[in-house]
């Protein structure tokens, strides 16, 4: 909207966080590849004519009036975007929290950078305890690259990997990247098992319970906990079935004049940052397009591609299409260096763009 509307703009940008960090530095930071400077993006570097940006936090949202309160002050907004993604809910598995070790937040993948090197042998699980969760070849891409962290230091053959997932298959809407991921499984003695989660961690006992009640040992739990909305949209009229909904073609919610992005709106397609960002570029058209009196823009296609992580420095890539079919299809480009040097630009686009980096 700033690059469209420049000063004529009147944008408030609202986020109780003083950096963005791209998801995919979660990994990087758990393995020790980045350190936590090199991947935080401070807001205090976000300058865009026509936009403020107030490091406060959002108490509560009232839809209907399109007000939003914060620690620091009351808000009244013609238009409301709500974007606040999704909250991790450690509590809702009973023993994640003291035994296991979560990798989705910047700080559980800062503490996995120290307990890493600690582990020399016995069994890693890489558990998913809910769906749905942030870009599902996460968990794939951890499993890999935790082969190849052990392999590196010389104790893989000491160590077992396995993946709970629960799904059949590790990207459902492409056959042909799972194909590939199993096949990596494979070849790397990575045990995968399919259609269950992680229901609670017994830590007495270092077992993790599946959903049917099975039991596996482990000496290493990277948790992927279940998600929900932040407690301030939960607590909104907005919230139905713990997400917000929205016209998957407009991102419109009921509520006139207010639009829901990226992972806490229930639109169809997976929560990723790719998908918060095709999203935010419809809203962000249309706006311009009503204020400006120009053309509405196409309505959103849910496409993105995510970049996979295959470990042994390669990079796969998927391209989805969730919502312009009868159903999600997805388009799979094998690992490679090449796609290497394509997520790096993908990555330092964003950086330019967003941060003027
Ligand atoms: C390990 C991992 C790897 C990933 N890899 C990829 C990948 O390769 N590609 C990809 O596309 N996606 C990836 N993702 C997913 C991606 O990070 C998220 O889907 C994306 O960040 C969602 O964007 P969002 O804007 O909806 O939410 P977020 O990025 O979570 O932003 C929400 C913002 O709201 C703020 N907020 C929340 N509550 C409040 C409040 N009460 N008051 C004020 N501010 C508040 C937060 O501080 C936050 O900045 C990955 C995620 C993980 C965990």
């Amino acid at each position: 909207m700033s690059e469209a509307l420049g000063a004529a703009n009147d944008l408030a940008l609202i986020d109780k966080n003083d950096a963005f960090v791209f998801g995919y530095s979660k990994l990087d930071l758990m393995f020790g590849r980045e350190r936590p400077e090199a991947v935080r993006l401070p807001y205090r570097d976000f300058a865009k004519p026509g936009v403020r940006f107030l490091r406060e936090t959002i108490t509560a949202i009232d839809p209907v009036a399109r007000r939003v309160t914060t620690d620091a002050g009351v808000y009244e907004a013609d238009i409301l975007i709500v974007a606040l993604g999704a909250d991790y809910d450690l509590d809702a598995t009973p023993g994640l929290a003291q035994a296991g070790n979560e990798f989705y937040s910047v700080a559980g993948a800062e503490r996995l950078a120290e307990v890493l090197p600690t582990f020399t042998r016995g069994r890693a699980i890489v558990g998913v305890c809910g769906a749905p969760f942030k870009c599902p070849p996460a968990p794939s891409e951890a499993a890999l690259l935790l082969h190849d962290y052990l392999s590196e230091r010389g104790v893989r053959d000491d160590c077992e990997i396995s993946l709970v997932m629960p799904f059949g298959t590790p990207v459902p809407p492409s056959p042909d990247t799972s194909a590939a991921l199993l096949a990596a499984f494979g070849e790397r003695g990575i045990e995968f098992v399919a259609g269950h989660r992680v229901s609670s961690l017994d830590p007495a006992r270092k077992i993790a319970v599946l959903d049917d009640g099975a039991e596996l040992p482990y000496d290493l739990f990277l948790g992927v906990p279940k998600h929900r909305a932040p407690d301030v949209v939960l607590e909104s009229e907005m919230a139905e079935d713990g997400y917000v909904p929205v016209d998957s073609r407009t991102l419109e919610t009921k509520f006139p004049k207010v639009y829901a992005v990226g992972d806490v709106a229930t639109v169809g397609v997976p929560k990723a940052g790719v998908f918060s960002e095709g999203a935010a570029r419809v809203v962000a058209a249309s706006l311009v397009a009503q204020l400006q009196g120009g053309e509405r823009p196409a309505a959103y296609d849910g496409r993105g591609a995510c970049y996979v992580e295959f470990g042994a420095g390669r990079v796969g890539r998927v391209d989805v299409d969730f919502l312009s079919g009868p159903k999600p299809t997805g388009t799979f480009q094998a690992p490679s260096s090449d796609l290497v040097a394509e997520k790096q630009h993908f990555g330092a686009s964003r950086r330019a763009r967003w941060f003027d980096r």
